[in-house]
């Protein structure tokens, strides 16, 4: 098992000022950090990064929002960390999300729900590489 995640703050929640909060949540929860920018993407980039969902009735709005503003891509170490990083942020839906979720606590709708965090450990070690080349990374 990997124990690499990418995590985005995602353009919703950077508007809110709460970067600082939210990498706080993901230190406290036992995360390193390995990498972090801070990035305005293009829709090229966003659309890419998306490209799974393409086809979904979605794909523009989140490609839009995901443009709207700045993001911040961290990469991310833990034992477990794909697993353990999807709960803290919690579910896709903020509505839904446990209490003391990232999403919880910073999302605002289903689409501008604060955070990403990959799904699989190769989804993981593909995104890493999307945003930080492998000598950036500590
Ligand atoms: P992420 O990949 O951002 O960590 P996720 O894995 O929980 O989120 P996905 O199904 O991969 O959820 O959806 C990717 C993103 O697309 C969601 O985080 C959300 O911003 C947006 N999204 C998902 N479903 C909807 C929807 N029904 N309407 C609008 N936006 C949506
Ligand atoms: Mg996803």
């Amino acid at each position: 098992m990997s124990n690499k995640t990418l995590a985005i703050i995602k353009p919703d929640a950077v508007g809110k000022n709460v970067i600082g909060e939210i990498v706080a949540k993901i230190t406290s929860a036992g995360f390193k950090v390995n990498g972090l920018r801070l990035i305005k993407l293009s829709a090229e980039q966003a659309g890419m990064f998306y490209e799974i969902h393409k086809d979904r009735p979605f794909y523009g709005e989140l490609i839009e929002y995901m443009t709207s503003g700045p993001v911040v891509p961290l990469a991310l170490t833990k034992e477990n960390a794909v697993a353990d990083f999807r709960a803290l942020i919690g579910a896709t839906n903020p509505e839904e999300a446990e209490a003391g979720t990232i999403r919880k606590l910073y999302g605002d709708s289903i689409a501008a729900n604060a955070i990403h965090g990959s799904d699989s450990d190769e989804n993981a070690a593909n995104e890493i590489s999307f945003f930080f080349r492998s000598n950036e990374l500590v």
